[in-house]
């Protein structure tokens, strides 16, 4: 089989729809293509976008931002991620990205959350996601895509929703296999795709499969096997051939457990928090038209201890009972340094910080934190009534007393147990033009969201995964046209 389009997008997430938005709306005839039934890792996603500067809910918020604020905090988690000038284009127009998203139909809220979370409850969409206050930086600048639950779900929708008003051409059940080149540019995608009642049969496998596969792998797993079975079993040849260039938005390489092994050794056991997708597929089929990589050891570990807020009072301590690290920073920021103390970790408190933390989880907590909740202040606790006993029952050294007793230590190492999984997300991906977003080095070929070298490939602060794959979906999107001289 043969189809062929001005532009061809290869995956169906928040990267592939921004692209295909732009490249649409400038004229371009657009096929996008997913392996799956398209949303990705984005669908499955809190939804939470990080964008400031003076956004409308900030303004509405009464929240004071600037472009040099965000710009000024994003430095020390972006660092050399990428250059100073695209890190300040990112700031200049965050406040712009957000409001197109709104024009696309995301709807976003000015609700402040009063308490530090690592997601807010349904009555909240404004709050500080990253590590503001380590810097003295105030501004709330996680943007939750106002819908109920995690709000993933809604944020793909609409953009979704967009792609198709564009008039973009969505082929599901479709996995791009191979690039093809003609004189070192890159002209098409062979694929495999399944019509009828192999392509019915295989969309119900993975939505049915998408959630367990990250809450209970055993049956998601399950499920995904049967899914490749149809692809192979039933899979036709199609060549899509690209009239101006080809786009690769096929998310990360988390799911590919041999990837992860050989350049983050660090992380493996740790929760692959994305989809099946995920497996690297995307950056390899770059690499085979001649792009480079970078950041694959880049790997954003979450260990979260809020909510309930007061929790963040504590103290960390290593195996030796040791402090280290700030409880205030980011989950990923912990989760860095508890990886680097070899995984393992505990959290001191005293009698008031468990208390308050007790009392704060019915305001604080959205129904899906319980688990952990339940797991921080109960099962993975243990309490005694002076810290040289409490460090005995944990099976760790001596810390330093603060506080009042009795003492509690909370087990927050990588592999703590179930009800406390660390999720781990891949950062990096292939290398491009900052400016054009074209995969370096590859003429025809354009590479977005965590296929691609972004904003957050460094360190990942809630919001910044989605902020990038918008930011570089677009940047690829438009300039596949423009390049191409439409
Ligand atoms: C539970 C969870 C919560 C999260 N919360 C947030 C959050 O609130 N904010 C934030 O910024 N980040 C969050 N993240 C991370 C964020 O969701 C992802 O990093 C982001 O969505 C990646 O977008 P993407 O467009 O690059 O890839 P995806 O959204 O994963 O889309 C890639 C698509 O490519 C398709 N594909 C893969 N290979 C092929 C192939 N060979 N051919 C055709 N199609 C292919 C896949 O099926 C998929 O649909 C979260 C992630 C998870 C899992």
């Amino acid at each position: 089989m043969e189809d062929s389009a001005d532009v061809v997008v290869i995956g169906f997430g928040a990267a592939g729809a921004c692209a295909t938005i732009e490249a649409a709306g400038a004229g371009a005839s657009v096929v996008v293509l997913d392996r799956f039934a398209g949303g990705g890792a984005t669908a499955l996603s809190g939804g939470v976008v990080y964008a400031g500067g003076g956004t409308r809910q900030q303004v509405e918020a009464g929240v004071a931002d600037t472009p040099e604020a965000m710009f000024a905090y994003l430095k020390h988690e972006v660092r050399d991620a990428v250059s100073e000038a695209t890190l300040r284009r990112f700031c200049e127009d965050s406040a712009k990205m957000l409001a197109w998203l709104e024009d696309q139909g995301v709807p976003f809220s000015s609700a402040l959350c009063p308490f530090k979370t690592s997601y807010p409850t349904d009555d909240y969409y404004l709050y500080q996601s990253g590590s503001e206050d380590a810097w003295s930086d105030p501004a709330p600048r996680g943007h939750r895509t106002r819908a109920k639950g995690t709000s993933g779900k809604v944020f793909f929708a609409r953009l979704a929703e967009a792609t198709r008003r564009a008039g973009a051409r969505i082929m599901s059940q479709t996995r791009a296999v191979e690039l093809i080149t003609a004189d070192g540019r890159v002209t098409g995608v062979r694929c495999r795709t399944l019509t009828g009642l192999p392509q019915a049969l295989h969309r119900t496998l993975t939505r049915a499969g998408a959630k367990p596969w990250l809450y209970y792998p055993p049956l998601g797993k399950r499920l995904f096997a049967l899914a490749a079975w149809v692809e192979r079993r039933f899979g036709r040849p199609l060549v899509v051939t690209a009239r101006q260039g080809v786009v690769i938005s096929a998310g990360g390489f988390v799911a590919n457990r041999a990837m992860v092994h050989e350049h983050a050794p660090a992380y493996r056991g740790a929760l692959a928090l994305g989809t099946p997708g995920d497996d690297g597929g995307g950056i390899r089929l770059g690499v085979a038209a001649g792009g480079k990589v970078a950041r694959l050891d880049k790997i954003s570990a979450w260990r979260f201890v809020t909510p309930p807020s007061a929790l963040q009072r504590g103290v960390l301590v290593d195996a030796d009972g040791r402090r280290f690290g700030d409880v205030t920073r980011y989950g990923a920021a912990i989760g860095d340094e508890i990886v680097a103390r070899g995984g393992r970790a505990w959290l001191l408190i005293d009698d008031d910080i468990l208390r308050v933390a007790r009392a704060q989880v019915r305001t604080q907590t959205a129904p899906f934190q319980r688990w952990q909740v339940r797991y921080l202040l109960n099962r993975g606790l243990v309490t005694a009534p002076t810290v040289g006993e409490v460090a005995a029952k944990a099976g760790i050294g001596t810390p330093q007393p603060f506080g009042t007793p009795p003492y509690s230590l909370i087990n927050v190492s990588v592999r703590a147990g179930f009800g406390y999984p660390c999720p781990t997300l891949t950062l990096g991906g292939l290398v491009v033009d900052e400016e054009t977003g074209q995969v370096q080095g590859v003429p025809g070929l354009y590479a977005a969201g965590r296929s691609a070298v972004g904003v957050c490939s460094e360190s990942y602060v809630s919001g910044l995964s989605l902020a990038d794959c918008v930011f570089s979906g677009r940047r690829a999107g438009q300039q596949v046209v423009k390049e191409a001289g439409c």
